[in-house]
This record gives structure tokens, sequence and C-alpha cells, in this order.
């Protein structure tokens, strides 16, 4: 017979996955992980008292910030919270990863910058929560930086977007904007129209390059055109614990910015960058996976911090 032995007897069953049965295996953790996020009344996360519309901006490229927008809003959504992603990449990135159809000429978030459609017309429904709407961004978006230079109020164009009644009708309890990796127009028309901005940073070499940029740029948002911002939370991506830099940065980074950093750390992990080819997020590519657990507990912490924070 197969040297695999499960739980069995009548105080234990293979559903039981207790860790201190003799037949604990890898699977069966996976499994039970796997259970935590599927069945999500296990998990109750606080609805925030107000919406909370959060920026995820950093100009550098590649630091997680599209992979962060999509898994976070997914771990809020399919934990029964309402959660709305602007794709503001004409790469449009997040819309693909949350399965919505971004090819020239659907209504995006192009349309919505030049008042044309209201955020509402342009929300489709994700394939990833019933809960979980995206305004996609076509390659329309590409040319709106300089499109954006000569048109009235060009800075405040998403905020007004959505302030307006339809998005109120909507109710979503999270807006999350996911920026282009510039601290142009767009970038900026995010940063005006958020509460909070959350900055991914790669556990890399030069991780806190352009930092000091950026924080200067959101500064400068704070005093002329958007008081409340701030930045509420600071997320490490793509952790490798093999190597001795990774807990560097990471110390560096908690050194700096303190408790606005995320206790959750997003590991490096293959499953994570899969899920955008499937058009999925890794919450549903592979939910038992260590990337999947890590976002859901990185919405968590999101979720509980806001319940006791300031609302703007
Ligand atoms: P851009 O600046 O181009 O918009 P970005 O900041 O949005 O980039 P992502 O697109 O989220 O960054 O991530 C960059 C690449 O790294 C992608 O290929 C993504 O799949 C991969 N990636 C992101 N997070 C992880 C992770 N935790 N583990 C492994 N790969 C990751
Ligand atoms: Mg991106």
């Amino acid at each position: 017979m197969g040297a695999m032995r499960f739980p069995s007897g009548p105080e234990s069953n293979a559903m039981s996955f207790g860790r201190d049965d003799i037949g604990w295996t890898p699977i069966m953790e996976e499994a039970q992980r796997a259970t935590r996020v599927l069945h999500p009344d296990e998990l109750d996360l606080p609805r925030p008292k107000n919406r909370r519309i959060i920026t995820v901006a950093n100009q550098k490229g590649g630091v997680g910030k599209t992979t962060s927008t999509v898994n976070l809003a997914a771990g809020l959504a399919l934990h029964g919270l309402k959660v709305l992603v602007i794709d503001l990449d004409p790469q449009g990135n997040a819309s693909t990863a949350l399965g919505v159809e971004h090819r020239g000429g659907v209504p995006s978030v192009y349309e919505v910058l030049l008042g044309e459609i209201s955020v509402a017309d342009a929300a489709a429904k994700s394939t990833q929560s019933d809960n979980l709407f995206c305004v996609p961004a076509t390659i329309d978006l590409a040319g709106s930086e300089i499109e954006l230079v000569t048109m009235v109020a060009r800075e405040g164009r998403l905020k007004e977007a959505l302030n307006a009644e339809a998005v109120e009708a909507l109710d979503f309890d999270y807006v999350f904007v996911d920026c282009p990796p510039s601290l142009g127009l767009l970038t900026v028309n995010a940063l005006v129209a958020a509460h909070e901005v959350l900055i991914p940073i790669q556990c890399e070499y030069y991780a806190l390059e352009g930092l000091g940029q950026l924080l200067r740029n959101i500064e400068l948002v704070q005093s002329h055109l958007n008081p409340a911002l701030w930045v509420s939370t600071i997320l490490l991506t793509m952790y490798d614990g093999r190597t001795k830099l990774a807990d560097q940065v990471t110390a560096e980074v908690r050194g700096h910015f303190g408790d606005l950093t995320l206790r959750t750390v997003i590991p490096r992990s293959v499953k994570i960058s899969e899920a955008p080819g499937f058009g999925q997020t890794v919450l549903t590519y592979d939910p038992g996976s260590r990337g999947s657990m890590s976002y859901l507990d990185a919405a968590r912490e999101i979720a509980e911090r806001g319940a006791e924070r300031k609302t703007a």
C-alpha cells in the first residue's frame, strides 16, 4: 500500500486537518489555507465608515503597483466589500488581471477623464468577484498625458468623476487607483482624487531611489490641491527570504516609515506573476499559495487599520 498516511479513526477524519494529526502534510496545509480564502465567512473584514480612495503610486517601474492593486482589491472583494479599481495606466495591466476587456473602443477611463461618460458607465464587473469592478484603461489613454495639459481643471478630472452622483449610487467601500510609472498628469489626477496613497516598495537594489521625489510630489499635491491626502500605507513586495538584501531593505523601510509599513510582506512568488496571464488574481488562480495568503493578510491589515484611523 502507499506510504502516505492520512488521519484515521473516530477522532479524526481527512477533512479536519488538525496539525497534531500524524498524517499532516503540506498538501493539507495548503488545502486549509485555500479554505480560508474561498470561504470568506470565516474572515470578517470591517467595512470602512466612509469610502476609502487609495492611490497606488511609485514612479519606479515594475515594483508591484498593479499586482498589489488587483490582489488587494480582490482580497477585500472576496470578503464581501464592494471594490472599484481604476486602471490609470495605458498598459492596461490591471484590467487584464481583473479579466476586464480593454481593447480600443470599450468605454474606459480615457472617456471618463474627458468627461464624456461617468465612472458608472465605464465600470465593468471583474471575472474575479461579483463585488469587484474595474474601469479599464485602453491604449487611448497613452495620449492623454499630453491632451490633459490644455484642459480646464486638468489635475482634478478624476476627482470630479469620482464625486459624481452615479458613483455615490454604486456605494463602493474601496476605490483603488493603479498609476503608471511616472509622475505625470495621470498620477497627479490619481493623487488629487484620493484620500490615501499606498506605496509599494520592491525589496531590491535601489528600492528607495526616487522615493524622495515621489514624497515631494505628494507634498506638493497636499499643499496646493488636496490637503486631506496622506501616505497611509507602505507595502514591501517581492521579498526573497534567501537574500540578505531583502532584509536590509525591509529594515531600512521600516526604520524610515515605521508603522505605515504593513507587517505583511509580499514574497516573491511565481504564482503571483503567472496569475495575470490567465486573467486572474492570485487569490483565485492559486488560493492556497503563499502569495495569495500574503495579499489576503495585507488586505486584512489595510481594512483593520482603516477602521481605526481618521477618515478623510
Ligand atoms: P509598471 O510600473 O510597469 O506599471 P508595476 O509597478 O505595476 O509595473 P507589476 O506589473 O505589478 O509592477 O509587477 C512587475 C512584474 O513583477 C510583473 O511581471 C509581475 O507579475 C511581477 N511581480 C509582481 N509582484 C510579484 C511577486 N510578489 N512575485 C513575483 N513576481 C511579481
Ligand atoms: Mg503597473
